[in-house]
């Protein structure tokens, strides 16, 4: 926020910089052409009235004192067209010219030649002015030119950031109630990760092209101005609506807009939103604060992740999370930069209880000692670009000491590892994952990586690259979160998983209803039909492992068998099963 802020002084700063670097010139030249006309006009009066000139006495002839007024007069028109322009020009051109009859009339009626050198000094002084008049428009629309472009976002041809701040400004200004929505896309990053930034930018321009087109269309029946605040943020300004339920109306309005499914490049995409949103002058009263709490809005809609309440509205206690992130990045930097970020082992087992292997999982502590949950510190390195430090170093960490075991007990168990899907598509991954199991001494066969089933988008070439590479290495994979995204069979079908992990949001409902169970039993068979191996996570009681059993699930992880050990305990347990 502080950044975008300075960048919109910069803006400003430039912008008048620009302005004044574009006049500069021509006051400089008309200040030059003033001081020439003054020394002429002196020199005049010096050689004309050099008898009459008496320093002494002081006295200075008429004729010489209408000279230095003419001179003046000049002076004042060139001032008077830089300064006003258009209006300044002709207003200028309309005195000079109508001097002309009266000069003409001295001239040829009156026979006065004194007057000859006036006419071309008025119109010399209309050419210098036609000049200085030309160069101003020039500048001035160079300058709009310049203006239009910073409050434009290149890429979507939005309103920016900028402009955006400005009408809040305005607004503010004026008083009256508004508010002001952020929309933040859930994924964004694995589209640009996994199609490329071209794609990354059609889709951009598709979602722009939503916004506006629903905002003019009137269809929401308030008055919404669009702008894109940059990546893939943008936000709305909404005016003249009667309640709050009409306001939500609004947003839900934009919401279904940007859900429908987008084809780009032969691609279906499924996307979707964050909103947070905060009234003027209800929440907040100053620009600033609008922006924050309608950011930390949409950020808690993030963090909650409901896949069923997409919007929501800034409250007081938000405030504190901001801070609290803040404070989360700050611990985390630290506990990456010292080392101290460790892992514990959660157990799987097959359904006779026979211990198939461990998943790692990242674990942090406060400053007090206490643990701040992977839930709170995970989604913030992902949101920081720290997600890679932190896979790698439960990645480096848990495969060491995973390899002990192995060479000790001789076990034949496998270590799953999360890799998040931003991640996993860095060209360096695979190098680096290599040199860790080669370090170690891990067989690949014996390493398992977890990638979230967040964007499971049909032919995701280069995703799909990565997991083969993978695969040729020996190593398993794992789709965690299975149920949560939006993967076709057809995408399945072509993804060389070895195990489908099903999210404990399915495992919880599972005895709820019989449809309930029936879906966690279809989701099995499409597993098994796929050669996919089948996890149920978050197995809690019997009843749940009954269900699983009679439906044929291959494995569970959860706090009926196991809850994630520290790795002495994790051990014990191997050892124990050896027995
Ligand atoms: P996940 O990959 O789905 O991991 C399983 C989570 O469910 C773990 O939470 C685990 O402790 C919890 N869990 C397992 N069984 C049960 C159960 O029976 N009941 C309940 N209530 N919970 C159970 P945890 O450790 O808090 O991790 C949360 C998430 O953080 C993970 O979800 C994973 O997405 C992410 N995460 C953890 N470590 C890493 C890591 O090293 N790299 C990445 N990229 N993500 C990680
Ligand atoms: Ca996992
Ligand atoms: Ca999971």
């Amino acid at each position: 926020m502080r950044k975008d802020k300075n960048k919109e002084k910069n803006i400003d700063k430039t912008l008048s910089r620009l302005s004044s670097n574009g006049n500069a010139p021509t006051y400089f030249f008309a200040l030059l052409l003033l001081l020439f006309f003054l020394a002429i006009r002196l020199l005049t009066i010096v050689s004309r009235s050099d008898a009459a000139f008496g320093f002494a006495d002081m006295k200075v002839p008429m004729s010489t004192l209408t000279g230095v007024f003419s001179s003046v007069s000049h002076m004042c028109i060139f001032c008077i067209v830089v300064l006003y322009g258009k209006v300044g020009y002709f207003t200028s051109l309309g005195l000079l010219l109508l001097q002309f009859p009266m000069q003409l009339n001295n001239i040829f009626v009156n026979h006065s030649p004194s007057t000859i050198p006036g006419v071309f000094l008025n119109l010399m002084t209309i050419v210098v002015m036609t000049l200085l008049y030309r160069n101003n428009v020039r500048i001035n629309k160079y300058q709009e030119r310049l203006r239009n472009q910073a409050v434009t976002d290149t890429l979507t041809r939005l309103p920016n950031r900028f402009a955006c701040t400005e009408l809040v400004n305005d607004l503010v200004k004026r008083g009256g109630k508004f508010a002001l929505v952020s929309i933040d896309f859930n994924n964004f990053k694995s589209i640009n990760d996994t199609f490329g930034h071209e794609m990354g930018n059609d889709v951009l321009r598709e979602i722009a092209r939503r916004l506006r087109t629903a905002a003019d269309s009137g269809s929401t029946g308030t008055h919404d101005f669009v702008t894109r605040q940059g990546g893939d943020e943008f936000s709305l300004v909404i005016r003249d609506y009667s309640s709050e339920d009409q306001l939500l109306d609004s947003i839900r309005f934009y919401e279904k807009e940007l859900a429908r499914p987008m084809s780009i490049t032969d691609c279906e995409l499924y996307m979707t939103a964050s909103f947070g949103y905060t009234e003027f002058p209800t929440d907040a009263d100053n620009t600033d604060m609008l922006f924050t709490c309608a950011d930390a809005a949409m950020y808690e809609v993030k963090r909650t992740n409901s896949s069923t309440n997409r919007i929501r509205r800034f409250t007081p206690d938000l405030m504190n999370n901001t801070e609290r992130t803040l404070d989360i990045e700050c611990k985390l930097r630290l506990a990456l930069e010292n080392e101290t970020v460790f892992f514990n082992l959660q157990p799987q087992f097959d359904m006779e209880h026979r211990l198939r292997g461990f998943e790692a999982l990242a674990r942090m502590k406060d400053t007090d000692g206490s643990m701040i949950s992977p839930g709170e510190f995970i989604p913030v390195a992902e949101k920081v670009g720290l997600i890679d430090k932190v896979d790698i170093c439960v990645l480096k960490n848990s495969a060491r000491f995973f390899s002990e075991i192995l060479k000790k007990t001789g076990a034949d168990i496998t270590l799953s590892v999360n890799i998040s899907v931003r991640h996993l598509m860095k060209t360096d991954f695979l190098a680096e994952l290599k040199a860790i199991i080669e370090e170690c001494g891990l067989p690949a066969s014996q390493l398992e990586i977890e990638i979230t089933e967040s964007i499971m988008i049909e032919s995701a070439d280069k995703a799909l690259q990565c997991i083969n590479d993978l695969k040729a290495m020996g190593i398993k994979i794992a789709i965690d979160d299975f149920g949560t995204g939006y993967s076709s069979l057809s995408y399945l079908n072509s993804f060389p998983a070895d195990l489908l992990k099903i999210d404990k949001s399915f495992i919880d409902k599972m005895n709820t209803g019989d449809s309930a169970k029936q879906y966690v039993a279809a989701i099995i068979s499409i597993g098994h039909i796929m050669n996919f191996g089948v996890i149920s996570e978050g197995v809690e009681d019997m009843e749940q492992l009954e269900t699983l059993r009679s439906i044929g699930c291959d494995f569970i992880q959860g706090y009926i068998w196991g809850r994630p050990l520290d790795p002495e305990a994790a051990e014990k347990l191997v050892l124990t099963q050896k027995q």
